[in-house]
C-alpha cells in the first residue's frame, strides 16, 4: 500500500457479513474515518428530512435507494474535512454506475483504492446472523443476541440506549436484500478484481478471529 497519501479502502460483501462491525474497528485502529451509506441514510430516516423519507420507501423493502441520490451522497461525505485523513466505505459501492462515479471522484480527489475487502459468508448463516442481531439505533452498533449480547439485554453497552431490530432484518425482507446483492452487486466487485487490489477474506468466524485475518490479508 502506498503509505504517501491517505488510505482509502472499500468493504464489501453481502447484508449481514459483518461489514459495519469491522470497518468501524478498522478505521478506529487506522485512525481513517468509517463512512457507512446505511448509517448516512438512518441519520436521514432518524431526522425525518425529505431524503430520509425517500429513502426510507426503499430501505423498509430492501431495495436500493436510486443512485442518483447515493453518489450526491457520497459526494458531498467525500467532501467534509476528515476524508482527508483516508477513509474506509462501507456497503458503497452497490452498483456498476455507483462504482464508476467514485473512481472519478477519488481521481479528483488524487485518491485511489488501496484495497477492497470482501467478507465472504455462507448465506444460512447470514440468515441466522441477521434474524438474532439487534442495533444500536444512536450509534449504530450492532449485536448477535446469543454470540455477542450486550451486557444488559435491551440496551447498547456504550451509550445505553434501547436496542431495536432493523426494519430491514425481518426474514422476507432479509431474503430480497440477499437476492439484490448478488443481482446487483456481487458483479460489481469484478470491477475491481482487474486491479488485484482485492482481498476475499472468510468471514465465517468470530468478530476477533474475521479482525485478524482482514489485518493479515491487509499486511497489517
Ligand atoms: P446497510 O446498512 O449497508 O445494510 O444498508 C441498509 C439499506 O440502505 C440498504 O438495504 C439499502 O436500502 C440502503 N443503502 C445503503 N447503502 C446503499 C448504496 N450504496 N446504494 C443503494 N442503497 C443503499
Amino acid at each position: 500500500m502506498d503509505s504517501s497519501r491517505p488510505m482509502c479502502l472499500l468493504m464489501a460483501g453481502s447484508p449481514g457479513s459483518g461489514k459495519g462491525t469491522h470497518s468501524r474497528r478498522l478505521a478506529n485502529d487506522l485512525g481513517i474515518s468509517h463512512i457507512a451509506t446505511g448509517d448516512l441514510l438512518r441519520e436521514q430516516v432518524a431526522a425525518d428530512t425529505p431524503l430520509g423519507r425517500e429513502a426510507k420507501v426503499y430501505m423498509d423493502r430492501g431495495d436500493y435507494v436510486p443512485d442518483k441520490v447515493m453518489v450526491d451522497m457520497i459526494r458531498h461525505r467525500l467532501s467534509e474535512p476528515d476524508a482527508e485523513k483516508g477513509f474506509i466505505l462501507d456497503g458503497y459501492p452497490r452498483t456498476q454506475t455507483q462504482a464508476t462515479e467514485l473512481d472519478k471522484m477519488l481521481a479528483d480527489l488524487g485518491q485511489q483504492i488501496d484495497a477492497v475487502i470482501i467478507l465472504e459468508v455462507p448465506v444460512d448463516e447470514i440468515v441466522e446472523r441477521l434474524s438474532a442481531r439487534r442495533t444500536c439505533p444512536a450509534c449504530q452498533r450492532a449485536y448477535h443476541m446469543r454470540d455477542d449480547p450486550p451486557a444488559d439485554d435491551e440496551r447498547c453497552d456504550d451509550d445505553g440506549a434501547p436496542l431495536e431490530r432493523r426494519t430491514d432484518d425481518e426474514p422476507d425482507t432479509v431474503r430480497h436484500r440477499l437476492k439484490v446483492y448478488a443481482d446487483r452487486t456481487a458483479g460489481v466487485i469484478e470491477h475491481y478484481d482487474v486491479d488485484s487490489v482485492v482481498r476475499r477474506v472468510n468471514g465465517e468466524a468470530s468478530v476477533d478471529e474475521v479482525a485478524k485475518r482482514i489485518d493479515e490479508a491487509l499486511g497489517l
